[in-house]
């Protein structure tokens, strides 16, 4: 826990966890959900003050419109803190894009919000959990006052509007009907 002297002036940014691969942990019994849910580690490199809420502890084809309903009014509500600079919200990646879409047209703070997951889990090879929070993080950081919804996997910045699952072994496992809105490089 940051003292009060290390997060004077620096940003706060939330880390809603609602479940998905990057909630999960490989270990000798296969891939499962982390015992504690929620994200293995918070970023240290990013000159912002993390809390996490874990929201739920979900595989997102378990997530419904009442549960996204409900975390955008919990959202919604954590954003109205001046501290808070914006959300990133932790998702599996099946229906990481629905997610995206309703917080989109649900939200109404005017901060970044950032939908990212993990293609795998912590514990194995190629694990990209924690970058992706980075990077979604870094994102928030960069727009502060924008109300939007962004997704992000793979160091790739899509429109919450537009966003589809294309792959389902790629890091980078989303495209958009419109394109790419820009790329993550260097935590810029
Ligand atoms: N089945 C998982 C989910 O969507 C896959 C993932 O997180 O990538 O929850």
């Amino acid at each position: 826990m940051p003292t009060a002297q290390q997060t004077a002036g620096r940003p706060k940014l939330l880390v809603f966890s609602t479940g998905g691969t990057i909630a999960m942990q490989a270990g000798e019994e296969g891939i499962k959900p982390r015992d504690r849910a929620g994200i293995a580690g918070l970023p240290s490199n990013l000159n912002a003050v993390f809390e996490e809420i874990v929201f739920s502890n979900l595989p997102s084809p378990h997530m419904t419109l009442e549960n996204w309903l409900k975390l955008a009014a919990a959202i919604d509500a954590s954003l109205k803190s001046p501290e808070v600079a914006g959300a990133v919200v932790l998702h599996g990646t099946d229906l990481l894009p629905e997610c995206a879409l309703t917080l989109k047209l649900c939200l109404s703070a005017e901060k970044p919000v950032v939908v990212t997951g993990s293609m795998h889990a912590q514990g194995e090879a190629g694990y990209d959990g924690l970058r992706n929070l980075e990077n979604a993080a870094a994102i928030c950081l960069a727009l502060p006052g924008c109300k939007n919804v962004f997704a992000c996997m793979g160091d790739e910045i899509f429109s919450a509007r537009t966003v589809f699952k294309q792959n389902s072994v790629a890091p980078a496992s989303m495209s958009a009907h419109d394109g790419l809105l820009g790329r993550v490089v260097n935590k810029e």
